[in-house]
């Protein structure tokens, strides 16, 4: 302790400011305190979103006395890959990002024949508590800022092109990372934005494309409906019954079943989007045929054909009994919630064996106290 007392650089609070936290706006003025002529900051947007350039020392069309400066005030590197580990035969790809705060966080890549995704962390650390989710056992350390979340999809996006030979391309966004993204709202909302807009405000990258996954903030998903952005929300359900899923998403106990999909409903009709309805099956758990045909039922009066579940085996995590449920079981909850006429798959699960699935993301590390 007293050694870190003595010989680490003092810690920011607060990730330093960047380009990516600033509307077009904020990127006007950022450039205008620089001294800088305003179509500067149409460029190094440019640069940035759609070249997926962030360090101003190769932006070639930047003058090479003021990129320096550029980099102090706009590009502060705030995320460095710790380590990286790939399996599925090099097809998914996990990174643990060290903040400039010594928090650490994971992104994973997924490419896949018709799409690549990138999975991203809006939290490090999660305060929603789920007993089955490894990111929930270690509670909230803080949320991301605006551009450490862009930072994900950037370097998700460079590998794609530069990485894999062929020059592939991201397509799509998912925030089932660490974290529960409507707890860090105004900062999630202002990196979908980025994620959505064309260059030079955003990645470009199709609204269907990104899905915000949530354990159901009710008001929340009502605000996010009114934002009318076109992404996809996934609800992270769980249970049918408030009895189990009391114990399963602990926000339960706020927002009961009933309300989540009521809030869910409301979000379908409002975008125009089917709902995904995330169900981690665990084996004895919540994967019984009453609750498949209950779930079912309730989502077929609530929802009707605006959901789709999605049921992922689950991933089990360290010190926990849990498993996922056997394959049978599995077949037979699927059957039962499509006869109530509710559309319903079972995930592919990437990424196991670099606990790299679903509920695995835990990073080890963070700022020593
Ligand atoms: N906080 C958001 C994002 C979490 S991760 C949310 O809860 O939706 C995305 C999904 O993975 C969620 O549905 C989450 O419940 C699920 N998940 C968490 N732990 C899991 C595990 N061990 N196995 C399978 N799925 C898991």
């Amino acid at each position: 302790m007293v050694r870190q007392l003595v010989f680490d650089e003092p810690r920011p609070a607060r990730p330093p400011r960047h380009l990516a936290d600033l509307d077009a706006a904020g990127r006007a003025s950022a450039i205008a305190e620089l001294g800088l002529p305003a179509y500067r900051a149409k460029q190094l947007a440019q640069q940035y979103y759609g070249r997926l350039i962030a360090d101003p020392r190769q932006m070639t069309d930047l003058p090479a006395a003021v990129r320096e400066r550029v980099a102090e005030a706009m590009f502060p590197t705030l995320l460095t890959a710790a380590a990286d580990v790939a399996c599925d035969a090099g097809q998914t790809r996990k990174t643990l990002w060290r903040a400039t705060d010594g928090t650490t966080v994971e992104s994973v890549l997924m490419r896949y024949p018709q799409r690549n995704t990138v999975c991203i962390s809006s939290q490090a650390g999660c305060g929603m508590a789920c007993p089955f989710c490894a990111t929930g056992q270690g509670g909230l350390r803080r949320n991301l800022s605006t551009a450490e979340i862009l930072e994900q999809v950037r370097a998700g996006a460079a590998a794609l092109r530069d990485d894999f030979g062929s020059g592939q391309r991201l397509s799509n966004v998912v925030f089932m990372g660490m974290g529960e993204p409507l707890a860090n709202y105004a900062r999630v909302l202002a990196a979908v934005q980025r994620i959505i807009a064309p260059p030079p405000h955003g990645f470009g990258i199709s609204a269907r494309s990104v899905t915000v996954s949530t354990v159901g903030l009710v008001p929340a998903i009502r605000t996010l409906a009114d934002e009318r952005l076109g992404v996809t929300l996934a609800l992270s359900l769980h249970a049918p019954d408030d009895e189990l899923r009391d114990t399963l998403v602990p926000v339960n106990t706020r927002w009961k079943v009933g309300e989540a999909l009521a809030a869910a409903r409301y979000y379908a009709e409002t975008t125009g989007r089917r709902v995904s309805v995330e169900y981690a099956l665990i084996r004895g758990v919540n994967d019984q045929a009453w609750r498949a045909d209950l779930l079912g039922k309730r989502l077929h009066r609530a929802l009707g054909p605006l959901v789709h579940v999605n049921l992922i085996p689950l991933n089990p995590t360290p010190g926990s009994a849990w498993d996922a449920s056997p394959k049978p079981v599995e077949r037979e909850f699927v059957r039962r919630v499509r006869s109530q006429g509710v559309s319903c798959t079972v995930r592919d699960t990437r990424g196991r064996e670099i606990s790299a699935a679903c509920g695995q993301l835990a990073a080890a590390g963070g700022p020593a106290t």
